[in-house]
């Protein structure tokens, strides 16, 4: 995945360019090869991930779930990191959700070569109807909604599967192990699928170009402008509060004790790769117990991603925008829903958060062809949600630290 992003945004680059060409010459034959050659990359491009998304939902959740097994923690510790986590987030997701709905970026575009698909909720219910709907939507025979790409019955599925797998049986040793080496398969592929990224990322911009007017770009700046605006917040001024009110730590401590682990997690897009550095800062410049840090910092690594929950919500608003769907209260309350599990189900590593958009993508019955333009932009918005994702492990390692010795 990692080597892919250098070619994705030259081929970006090229499809913009060869799609203007395409546009001021339509009667040449050549072009209309080129043309005729990029909506099939593209298509493929689109079709592979469609392939690997349910399966990765699936394994990846089942997986996340029954890692957690391994731990031996106090119940304090475990209902405060998972209380952390999830407040934290759900107040992300919120701010970035009522930020996309003020400034509305994408509105009058309307893109017409992007297909609409059957949508997950219809507007006509009424907010209490939808809510019963939506509860009976989310279980179902998981052999359906695998084969039918039905996500939220299926994510819910796999959460059960996952807190099954926690007993603590050896008998169900083996099955933990499978799930893990399916996961290992799963994310293989998914990288081979990287490999092609830069050919459908070309096909899919040509194709834009060609059918679209050009003032689509200048609202792909707003809505970057949007999202790194909503993510300084929630690192600048959201956390830091939290952290002083809980442990009397002002910001600029903050960064002195954690900057190491900041520009790590900007400069290398991962979570993961940050987690020893995020460790060691915890413990040696804030005196962090190994108990709390090395419990909360690595599981946060993976599940909690405040930045990356902040990204999916406003992405997904943006291209419904696009689209010219106007996301209702019932559309969005999933969109809320599903930008949360998507961060949790997306690894610490570079544009993970891209594979597990297309999830949000696909249960809003919005076009994965969107995908075309929020990968090229994802190198950047990627540094920047990595950043607060990694602040929000470790303000909540401090916090919850804090808890436990008082
Ligand atoms: N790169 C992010 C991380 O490692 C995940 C993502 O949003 O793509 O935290």
């Amino acid at each position: 995945m990692k080597n892919a992003n250098k070619y994705i945004l030259l081929a970006a680059i090229a499809g913009i360019i060869i799609g203007l060409v395409i546009k001021k010459f339509p009667d040449s034959l050549i072009l209309q090869y080129v043309s005729d050659i990029s909506i099939l990359a593209g298509q493929i491009f689109i079709t592979t991930l469609k392939m690997i998304l349910v399966p990765l939902v699936f394994f990846s959740i089942v997986n996340g779930i029954s890692n957690l097994a391994s731990s031996n923690k106090a119940g304090t510790i475990w209902r405060s990191t998972l209380l952390y986590f999830a407040g934290t987030m759900f107040f992300a997701v919120f701010i970035a959700m009522i930020a996309m709905n003020l400034f509305k970026p994408g509105i009058g575009v309307s893109i017409d070569a992007w297909q609409l698909n059957e949508v997950v909720t219809s507007e006509a219910l009424s907010f209490k109807d939808f809510i019963y709907q939506f509860i009976l939507g989310l279980f179902e025979n998981p052999f359906a909604s695998l084969a039918n790409g039905k996500i939220l019955p299926l994510i819910i599925f796999s959460i059960l599967i996952g807190i099954a797998l926690n007993e603590k049986n050896k008998a169900l040793n083996s099955a933990r192990d499978f799930f893990k080496s399916f996961y290992e398969i799963i994310f293989k592929i998914v990288n081979w699928i990287m490999y092609i990224a830069p050919f459908g990322i070309f096909g899919l911009l040509v194709n834009m170009v060609v059918s679209q007017n050009i003032t689509i770009f200048s609202q792909v700046g707003i809505f970057m402008l949007i999202v790194i605006g909503v993510i300084l917040f929630h690192g600048i001024i959201f956390l830091p509060t939290l952290l002083f009110i809980f442990n009397r730590v002002n910001i600029l401590s903050l960064w002195k004790g954690g900057r190491v682990s900041f520009i790590s997690a900007f400069a290398t897009s991962s979570s993961s790769a940050t987690l020893p550095i995020t460790l060691k800062a915890s413990q040696n410049n804030f005196g962090a117990s190994k108990d709390v840090s090395n419990f909360v910092l690595p599981i946060g690594a993976t599940m909690n991603m405040d930045g990356t929950a902040m990204y999916e919500a406003a992405a997904a608003l943006f291209i419904a925008n696009l689209v010219g769907l106007d996301l209702g209260l019932s559309q969005q309350f999933v969109l809320f829903f599903i930008a949360m599990i998507a961060s949790i189900g997306a690894p610490g590593i570079p544009s993970a958060g891209m594979v597990t958009m297309a999830m949000v993508l696909q249960v809003l019955g919005l076009p994965l062809e969107a995908l075309g333009i929020l990968i090229p932009m994802d190198r950047l918005l990627d540094t920047f949600r990595t950043t607060v994702n990694v602040e929000g492990d470790l303000v909540g390692t401090l916090i919850i630290d804090k808890l436990v010795k008082d």
